[in-house]
């Protein structure tokens, strides 16, 4: 099966650098968080594409003597994290193949709502396919399509494939990129001296001093060789951009300029606009590190309470530790986050976080701040209620493991053990960032889908899908969908 809606990761591409491999290896480094479960680097020096790929987090994947045999002064690379299907190496990418239109490695961010069917189709007629990831499709696509040379090929295989798609790929001499029509995922350029750099996230350029100087656009293709970046729009364009409001609220960087505007300064501004629609009376307002400290400082700047730092992360976690044979009360998360008695202490406290997705963590946390003294816990959310999956690019478990898709405000409260829970409204996070709710993509919190899904997809969620009766036109060529359940959810 193709490794449905649980693609989460990051892309870096870079061309005309002698170091590329090595500045892709940092950039990487920079995207870590968009992907801790395999890393890979491509490069080419003219004449051929080498690619490295490994297990694990980039600090593990590579080592000098990797980073020395991938020459050349343009690379690509992808750091990827995937829960559902298998995790093994085969999936890791750049992918890298040799076809008719010469070579191509392809690093992808973003998940094609089709990838079933056309594999499928592909299979029929006789296709092999080595991995399941939707981005072998888009492989076999372009070792198939008819038109003349790579560049060409691509635009005709892109424009087969649905959904998410920020794409970085390189042929043995040029850099590629292309954002699907919707612009669901990110995708930005920058420039480092006469090189040009594309990758998912600011950051990354930060790291190698490159300058960011804009978006890839919704629907655009951009070739990068010899005479600079060239800039093709193939496709029609959507009836509206699509960006992953989550990207703000979570998943990138808050050091980063994401869809042309600072993580940071949105994220802060969700934290105002949280206070000023659900402000309760306390003495501290506590983040959730790292994820609600944006939020929380917004927040207290708005509700004019103090901020301190209640709880501290243990940065040195790896991703399995040894358990001790007793019990130990919150253990779990206390490997991770450890309260702070002197703030919480007698403390009626405000604890910011970015989501609450099935509330097993903020309902350990809470308790863990109660047993470190505090008098109140009032629990705030700098998004509105997680209800449906991502099909898009971000891993969320199924609907029926949603909390706020099974219960009431007043059960999450009581599970999360909280004496009060507020979510930060619809309109208050859509007027926080630029272009407000026609701009962007909001479906985890409405189930209304901007690009309908095959019907097999939704039934693997447990989910009925309902097209929405409105105008379609030959313009338009998604559907809004709705998602509703089956049957009646089982409450876990
Ligand atoms: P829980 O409610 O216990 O499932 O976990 C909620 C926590 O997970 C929040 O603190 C979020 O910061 C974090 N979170 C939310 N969405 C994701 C995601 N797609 N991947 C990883 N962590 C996430």
């Amino acid at each position: 099966m193709v490794d449905k809606f649980k693609d989460e990761c990051g892309v870096f591409g870079i061309y005309g650098n002698p170091e590329a491999s090595k500045l892709t290896y940092l950039g990487l480094y920079a995207l870590q968080h968009r992907g801790q479960e395999s890393a890979g680097i491509a490069a080419a020096d003219g004449t051929q594409i080498r690619v490295s790929k490994a297990m694990g987090y980039v600090n593990d994947a590579f080592d000098d003597d990797i980073i020395a045999g991938l020459p050349g002064a343009l690379a690509t690379g992808h750091v990827r994290y995937s829960t559902a299907g298998e995790s093994r190496l085969a999936n890791a990418q750049p992918i890298v193949v040799d076809s008719a239109h010469g070579q191509l490695a392809v690093a992808h961010n973003g998940n094609l709502v089709n990838a079933g069917e056309v594999r499928d189709a592909l299979v029929r007629d006789g296709a092999i396919f080595q991995t399941n990831s939707d981005t072998e499709v888009i492989v076999h696509l372009f070792a198939r399509a008819k038109a003349e040379g790579a560049e060409a090929a691509i635009i005709e295989a892109l424009s087969q494939c649905r959904g998410a798609f920020s794409l970085v790929m390189m042929t043995k001499d040029r850099l590629i990129a292309a954002r699907d029509p919707h612009g669901f995922r990110p995708l930005a350029i920058g420039r480092l001296g006469d090189a040009w750099v594309i990758c998912s996230e600011t950051c990354a350029m930060d790291l190698i001093g490159a300058t960011y100087l804009r978006d890839v656009e919704p629907g655009e293709v951009v070739i990068v060789g010899p005479y600079g970046l060239r800039s093709v729009k193939p496709y029609p364009p959507a009836r509206q951009t699509q960006q992953c409001i989550f990207e703000h609220v979570y998943f990138s960087r808050p050091d980063s300029y994401v869809f042309g505007e600072s993580v940071n300064e949105v994220r802060t501004e969700f934290g105002r606009r949280l206070a000023r629609e659900s402000g309760v009376p306390a003495d501290v307002v506590v983040p959730i590190p790292d994820s609600g400290v944006c939020a929380a400082v917004g927040y207290a700047e708005a509700s004019g309470l103090p901020m301190r730092m209640g709880l501290i992360r243990n940065h040195y976690v790896g991703r399995t530790f040894i358990q001790p044979q007793q019990s130990i009360r919150h253990f779990g998360v206390r490997v991770k986050l450890n309260p702070v008695r002197s703030i919480l202490d007698g403390k009626r406290v405000v604890l910011v976080d970015d989501s609450i997705v099935r509330g097993t963590t903020s309902r350990k946390i809470v308790r863990m701040v109660r047993s470190a003294g505090a008098k109140e816990v009032h629990m705030r959310i700098s998004c509105p209620p997680t209800v449906s999956p991502c099909f898009y690019g971000v891993d969320t478990p199924r609907k029926s493991e949603l909390i706020a898709a099974t219960h009431t405000l007043e059960e999450i409260r009581k599970y999360v053990d909280a004496d009060s829970v507020a979510y930060l409204s619809l309109d208050g996070l859509t007027g926080a960032v630029k272009g407000g709710q026609s701009s962007y993509c909001t479906s985890c919190y409405t189930g209304v889908y901007p690009v309908a899904f095959p019907r097999d997809e939704a039934k693997y969620l447990q989910l009925a899908l309902k097209l929405n009766p409105g105008p379609t036109t030959a313009a338009v060529e998604a559907d809004h969908a709705v998602l509703s359940f089956e049957k009646d959810p089982v409450v876990s």
